[in-house]
């Protein structure tokens, strides 16, 4: 057998099987084995986790908006995937947005890698973005290793990322449909926007009714016949309307090929707790209401919502007019990277549900519809990348200690179940001094410089 780097000893890993005391060889980065707690497996490096620890695959967080190049006063990828880490998160895809250029042709593709590629403490990947114009240049991206493409259906927030019109999508969509490539869609209906109420001033109802759920409800209608009649996949980004879910599901018993995620703050906040004034919850589409919630926690129960990822897309303080406290004005973003695992186990514990769907959510699920290959398992020929999360500990946020550049979240003052103990990634814990992230490739991509890499391990 081959000869092993590090065995991990844990009583709970999380794995196909449940959540069994397990033993994990790890060689060259890579696990190999994954046997019985007492098993004879032996190492240059042995880790036992303590008994109150659970051994999880490191997250794979396929949203994350990390705003470098260009608007690095945001984020930017040295504090993005330091915050990732203390989180439990060993894979991002970084959106195409809000970074200037937006990753929208194969030269904006190279500037991205060249910023990220020194400074990244997890594994990172990228997304492209569809917009008014490019359609012809998708291949080319697709070609050059982005996991897929993001659309708007409205408004994105910037001018520079413009949204697609109902036309633009199908086309876009038959494209992609010629390479196999994947749409994730920001799926809000600008006429029923344009329809509602305008946001403004401090009362989050105001700012809620700007948003209606019918915005969503229509556009994603549109987005399951457009994949329904090209047959290309796509993706429901940040799903908040429950009054979708149905359509989903009846779409997927037709073989459409459409999967959606939500997030963490749909899953925890509710539209009746925001105080007025408090935008550091606004995000587009908005945080709903109660019932709303559980009926997106119902959902995750049934396997019609697939993932849930974060969504970190934060900015500065300034720019968050916490001050005027204008839901209009504001900009529209939610950072919780680094307590994006707590926040969701907090709720999902109080709702009978266990560590292993946590993971299937935000691990195993997320890499599986991106095709980030070799992560989101604790499973031999998979990547050595951990979680070591102690379920049972108590941590209050506290925004100032975040790794997050900028620290404005809702998630300040609020206890949550669980604390992220460690990260390892390909086989050694990340260690914040010391950035070891690689840049990655969709499976099947063309085999580029870090790709190439990748396979010599
Ligand atoms: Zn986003």
């Amino acid at each position: 057998m081959t000869e092993l780097d590090l065995v991990v000893r844990a009583r709970r890993v999380i794995t196909e099987g449940g959540e069994p005391a397990r033993c994990v060889g790890v060689a060259a980065g890579r696990i190999v084995a994954v046997e019985p707690y007492d098993s004879s497996l032996t190492a240059a490096r042995s880790v036992v986790l303590e008994d109150d620890e659970v051994l999880l695959p490191g997250l794979v967080d396929t949203h994350v908006h990390v705003n470098e190049p260009g608007r690095t006063e945001w984020e930017g990828f040295a504090s993005a995937t330091r915050a990732a880490a203390a989180g439990g998160v060993t894979t991002i895809v970084d959106m195409p947005l809000n970074s200037v250029p937006p990753t929208v042709d194969t030269g904006a593709l190279a500037a991205k890698r060249a910023a990220a590629e020194p400074q990244c403490h997890v594994d990172v990947g990228f997304w492209g973005g569809a917009i008014p114009g490019n359609t012809r240049g998708l291949r080319a991206l697709h070609d050059a290793g982005v996991f897929g493409f993001k659309c708007f259906l409205v408004h994105s927030g910037v001018e520079e990322f413009p949204h697609l019109t109902a036309r633009g999508f199908e086309e876009a969509l038959t494209e992609l449909r010629s390479f196999d490539g994947l749409m994730i869609v920001h799926a809000e209906d600008p006429d029923v926007i344009d329809g509602a109420p305008a946001p403004r001033g401090a009362r989050y109802d105001d700012f809620l009714a700007s948003r209606p759920r019918g915005a969503e409800d229509t556009a994603i209608a549109q987005v399951i016949e457009l994949a329904r009649r090209t047959g290309a996949r796509a993706h429901i980004l940040h799903l908040s309307s429950s009054d979708a879910l149905p359509m989903i599901a009846s779409a997927r018993r037709d073989g459409v090929r459409i999967t959606v995620e939500t997030c963490p703050h749909y899953l925890t906040f509710t539209a009746e707790q925001v105080p007025d004034g408090a935008t550091q919850y606004k995000c587009c589409p908005p945080i709903r209401e109660a019932a709303n919630r559980e009926s997106l926690w119902r959902g995750l129960a049934d396997g019609v919502i697939d993932c849930v990822v974060s969504d970190h897309s934060p900015c500065t303080p300034e720019l968050k007019h916490l001050d005027a406290g204008d839901f209009g004005t504001a900009w529209g973003g939610i950072s919780s990277l680094q307590v994006g695992l707590s926040a969701v186990w907090t709720e999902a514990r109080a709702r009978g549900f266990a560590l292993a769907d946590v993971a299937r959510w935000m691990a195993e699920r997320p890499a599986e519809i991106a095709g980030v290959r070799g992560k989101g398992h604790i499973a031999a020929g998979h990547d050595a990348d951990f979680c070591v999360f102690a379920p049972d500990a108590v941590q209050v946020v506290d925004a100032a200690a975040l790794h997050h550049k900028n620290p404005v979240t809702p998630y300040a003052g609020a206890t949550l179940s669980g604390a992220v103990r460690g990260a390892w990634l390909r086989g050694e814990p990340i260690d914040p001094a010391r950035p070891r992230g690689r840049l990655l490739t969709r499976a099947g991509a063309a085999v580029g410089a870090s790709e190439a890499e990748w396979r010599k391990m």
